[in-house]
């Protein structure tokens, strides 16, 4: 028996390609208790590599002591040689020490990673919205001085496990604050879940009136309530091309309640084959690389797909 293939027949008006932001080295791993030995992450890059992706986010250069999972940042970039360089290998750097750490080793994109609430600025970065973006502005100067392609992630932008429903108007000042930096793509991110379809194009419409068109916005959802490709879908009719995807389902928010976190790129392309979009990745080998890292893991992958075609 041959494994299956998803149901193929396209939707009026899809994209013929879209960009695959594969997170999980990074935002996979980084909630990781046990810390994942370095040569592991390296294999980890290069199967996702040899699997088609093509933008992978590599790690992110935050003082050990924050996320101790991602203290061998500059370990990782030299076991990946020529692999961890490029526009398409992304790090994230919290604060211009990380900036600093990034270029010595020769990074050319770089992620700065914002909040939509304070609640959650105060807990991930120790501080106001305000105080952040000023922590930010010379961080992305830089970057952009150094000729990097710099990403804002702006998290928080649907729900807060503290304050609640986030208010359009406030999520959209946070992104055209980071955007006014210069900043050449926004993610908007759904951390713990809660977004739903009508709620994104809402969304959507907010930013594109406030000038930060889909073309300039990436979506990060995470499936702790199963919403998560239905949000990107929804995403993708209003003109999203690069979408945040995390191989196995790998990585969630610390601040939601369940496990499960990122959407998984298995599932992401399992749609997106059964539509015809094109994005360069091959589900089987995906599928292969999340096996062997849930053995690394000591657990099963949260997807899916990876669930239903594992051994098949
Ligand atoms: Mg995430």
């Amino acid at each position: 028996m041959s494994r299956a293939l998803p149901m193929t027949e396209p939707l009026p008006g899809q994209p013929e390609r879209v960009t695959i932001y594969e997170v999980g080295p990074r935002d996979g791993l980084q909630n990781e208790k046990a810390v994942v030995p370095v040569e592991v992450k390296a294999e980890f890059v290069r199967r996702l590599l040899a699997a088609g992706l093509q933008t992978v986010e590599l790690t992110s250069f935050v003082p050990q002591r924050w996320v101790p999972q991602l203290g061998d940042a500059e370990e990782l970039l030299d076991l990946l040689g020529d692999d961890g360089l490029g526009q398409q290998r992304p790090v994230l750097v919290p604060n211009e020490r990380g900036l600093d750490r990034a270029l010595e080793r020769g990074v050319t994109s770089i992620a700065i990673f914002g909040s939509a609430t304070e609640t959650f600025a105060e807990r991930n970065l120790n501080r106001s919205v305000e105080e952040s973006v000023q922590m930010f502005a010379p961080v992305v100067k830089r970057s952009l001085d150094a000729g990097a392609w710099v990403r804002a992630y702006v998290s928080m932008c649907f729900g807060d496990p503290w304050e609640g429903p986030v208010p359009i108007p406030q999520v959209v000042d946070v992104c055209s604050r980071l955007m006014d930096l210069g900043c050449d793509q926004l993610s908007i991110g759904d951390t713990i879940g809660v977004g739903t379809p009508g709620h994104v194009n809402r969304l959507m419409d907010a930013l594109d009136e406030a000038g930060i068109g889909a073309e300039q916005t990436a979506v990060h959802f995470h499936d702790t309530y199963g919403q998560a490709l239905a949000n990107t879908m929804t995403a993708i009719g209003r003109g999203v091309r690069v979408v945040d995807a995390s191989t196995g389902g790998l990585g969630g928010c610390p601040y939601a309640k369940s496990a499960t976190g990122n959407l998984a790129t298995e599932d992401l392309v399992w749609a997106l084959d059964g539509l015809g979009i094109e994005h360069g990745a091959d589900l089987d080998r995906l599928v292969g690389t999340s096996t062997w890292m849930a053995e690394q893991l000591g657990r099963p992958a949260p997807s899916r797909v990876v669930r239903a075609l594992a051994g098949s």
